[in-house]
């Protein structure tokens, strides 16, 4: 897990990218922040250079075709202003990291929102795994909230919300996937347990923090996809919105085409699983 740092009296996040205007990443114009590192690898990720830390081989700083990567004292330093966002360096990248990382303080970061402040109506905190970072977040969700805004977690549910209750209390509510109910599947999918999420998503909705729940649906799994939407909207009761998304080639690494192909579900098929959502009693889903 990469935990924030203390630089002096400073603590710092490792910040993967800032989306000033997103729509996608909660409700309303939000301010979108991806912080570096996961705890899980999951097959179908989109972003798989957010699920490691650096750990400075080298290996991409000569494909850098404009130099804005070079090395220094065993450590590779990248300046933006050279960078021409063609990504290079993260397809060069064996280890799922990305050179093109800023650690930024609580200040720094809110000092950015805040340029975006009339435009927003809130951030979405994401990742990676945000939760990696909770002790940052703790300092950095009350400047957030001094500007007023709405903020969401959006998280993959490894971090037990029960041991955050000052953050969950700072935030507006929690995005939680989940992404498969049956324990090996999810192991499979994630190299990781669901134990922890299936009991954040029992808590959340205790603590009336849960905002959404998000699975991604798979081809070629009909049965692992009803039996996880079925789990969801027993267990959600309508009090939350559940959003059933499509599997998407777009990002995904070799195993994770080699296990899911390289078509998305239909739109029709997508439909079908709304329509069984639907028929177990969940009121409020969106499909994308
Ligand atoms: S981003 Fe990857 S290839 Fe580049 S220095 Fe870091 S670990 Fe090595
Ligand atoms: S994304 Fe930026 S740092 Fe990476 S190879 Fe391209 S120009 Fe260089």
């Amino acid at each position: 897990m990469a935990m924030p740092w203390i630089a002096g009296f400073m603590m710092k996040a490792p910040v993967n990218k800032i989306i000033p205007f997103s729509n996608v990443d909660g409700p309303g114009n939000r301010c979108a922040i991806f912080f570096q590192s996961c705890p899980f690898a999951c097959l179908y990720c989109h972003n798989p250079e957010t699920i490691h830390m650096c750990h400075n081989c080298g290996a991409c700083v000569a494909t850098c075709p404009t130099k804005a990567l070079h090395m220094e004292e065993e450590k590779v330093i990248w300046d933006p202003s050279l960078c021409v966002n063609c990504d290079t360096c993260i397809h060069r990248c064996a280890h799922h990291a990305s050179p093109k990382i800023r650690d930024m303080s609580a200040d720094e970061l809110a000092a950015e929102v805040k340029k975006h402040r009339l435009f927003i109506r809130g951030v979405t905190l994401s990742g990676g795994e945000c939760m990696n970072q909770a002790p940052f977040l703790e300092e950095l969700v009350p400047k957030l909230k001094e500007m007023g805004l709405h903020i969401l977690i959006d998280s993959n549910g490894f971090y037990e919300f029960s041991k955050a209750p000052y953050l969950l209390s700072l935030c507006d509510g929690v995005m939680l996937d989940v992404k498969a109910v049956d324990p090996i599947f999810h192991q499979q999918l994630c190299a990781h347990s669901n134990d922890t999420v299936l009991h954040n998503l029992d808590y959340l909705l205790e603590q009336g923090k849960l905002e959404e729940v998000r699975t991604v649906l798979l081809p070629h799994h009909e049965e692992q996809n009803k039996k996880t939407i079925a789990y969801v909207v027993k267990h959600i009761d309508n009090r939350c919105r559940y959003k059933l998304i499509a599997y998407r080639p777009y990002g995904v690494r070799a195993e994770g085409i080699q296990a899911f192909g390289n078509a998305s579900l239909t739109k029709e098929q997508l439909k079908e699983y709304a329509q069984y959502a639907q028929e177990l009693g969940c009121h409020s889903i969106h499909i994308v």
